[in-house]
């Protein structure tokens, strides 16, 4: 079974694109993290790549025709290919981050600096793409470039590929992972296919774990706390800390949310200052500070009639929209690398100042 829990309709829409006369060379998948867009690559790496889906070429390796595949099963799954792909070995499946993964210095530099922790994604690391693409595959059918994330392409990096990305070799797929498709160039998303990846819903992450053997009661807190993230919610399965952690997170946005405007730029200082080594936890905090407005909107929502509690409720439902519109913006301005520390600071001097009443319990039924 592979990873990939939910977008049936996006995989079916890569069938046809696999099993078409002209496959499309370059797909941008724009989402969330976690939501399942580098799986869902892969399983396009598989659709062109699957020994079920041309029979004869797995034939002429093993010498064992197969009868041809419904298309509707396709990937296989379980072809050599297939198997390689989904362990994340097969030679011709490259993913580019920022790094050192292909990097290329210019011929005659004489000194190149290492940048193993280097936050783009470099021209040095796109002169070896483009040396790469150039070759033919070692055994793939295509070849598939997987560019994660794209959006931190540098300018130079980006301009540099453009030509590349519109006229690969026929052997080489190019797929381009962003949760800001809006910080890239427009020359470089108007050269892709673009599928959006949206979140899944909480009953069908649910039922995806579930069917990965994960206990039901596990499966529910995971699924929920994933808020629509499959990829999330496989990892906090895998590690209950991260659930662990999540609680502990949402405890402390509590005091954070009664807290004086002093303390709250202390703490937008240090997580600016994490930024800077450790941006997936930060984005993760994010979330958890979505997580604990969407439960303050949710139940001052439900507070009904009138007198002075209906009052504080509807000033709440105002207050949290506003702090959810806030963390949006946030996210939104790190992604696209806009004044960190002040797009922090921004975000938690916008969100309400709570009198407490006691810690709203996360609705484990509410994410649908
Ligand atoms: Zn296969
Ligand atoms: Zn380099």
């Amino acid at each position: 079974m592979t990873a990939l829990i939910g977008h049936q309709a996006i995989l079916r829409d890569l069938r046809a694109l696999a099993a078409g006369a002209d496959p499309p060379h370059a797909i941008l998948f724009a989402g969330p993290e976690g939501t399942g867009r580098g799986l869902l690559a892969l399983e396009y790496a598989k659709l062109l790549n699957c020994e079920r889906a041309a029979p004869t070429a797995g034939a002429s390796l093993f010498g064992d025709a197969l009868p041809p595949a419904d298309p509707a099963s396709l990937p296989c799954n379980a072809c050599r290919p297939c198997r390689q792909i989904d362990e994340g070995a097969h030679p011709d499946v490259i993913t580019v981050s920022p790094g050192e993964a292909l990097c290329r210095p210019r011929p005659g530099e004489t000194s190149h600096d290492r940048h193993p922790n280097s936050r783009d994604i470099r021209i040095c690391q796109v002169r070896g793409i483009i040396d790469l693409v150039s070759r033919y595959p070692f055994e793939a059918r295509t070849r598939m470039v997987i560019l994660d994330p794209a959006e931190r392409l540098g300018r130079d990096a980006a301009h540099t590929i453009l030509k590349t990305l519109e006229e690969p070799p026929g052997h080489t797929t190019f797929a381009l992972i962003s949760a800001a498709p809006e910080a890239m160039l427009e020359t470089i998303i108007s050269r892709c296919r673009r599928i959006d990846v949206h979140t899944v819903a909480r009953a069908e992450i649910e039922a995806g774990l579930r069917e990965r053997g994960v206990a039901p009661d596990l499966a529910a807190e995971a699924a929920a706390a994933s808020r629509g993230r499959p990829g999330r919610a496989l990892a906090f399965a895998r590690e209950p800390d991260l659930m662990a952690t999540r609680h502990r997170l949402l405890a402390r946005c509590e005091t954070i949310a009664i807290a004086t405007a002093g303390d709250r730029i202390k703490y937008a200082g240090e997580l600016g200052e994490r930024w800077q080594r450790d941006r997936g936890s930060v984005l993760n905090e994010l979330d958890v500070w979505e997580s604990f407005w969407e439960a303050r909107l949710r139940a001052a929502a439900g507070v009904r009639g009138e007198g002075p509690a209906a009052t504080v409720a509807r000033m709440d439902v105002l207050g949290a929209t506003a702090a959810l519109r806030a963390v949006q913006r946030a996210r939104d301005d790190l992604q696209a690398q806009v004044m960190t520390r002040a797009a922090i600071e921004l975000m938690l001097l916008s969100f309400p100042r709570r009198t407490l009443r006691g810690p709203v319990q996360e609705d484990t039924a509410a994410h649908a």
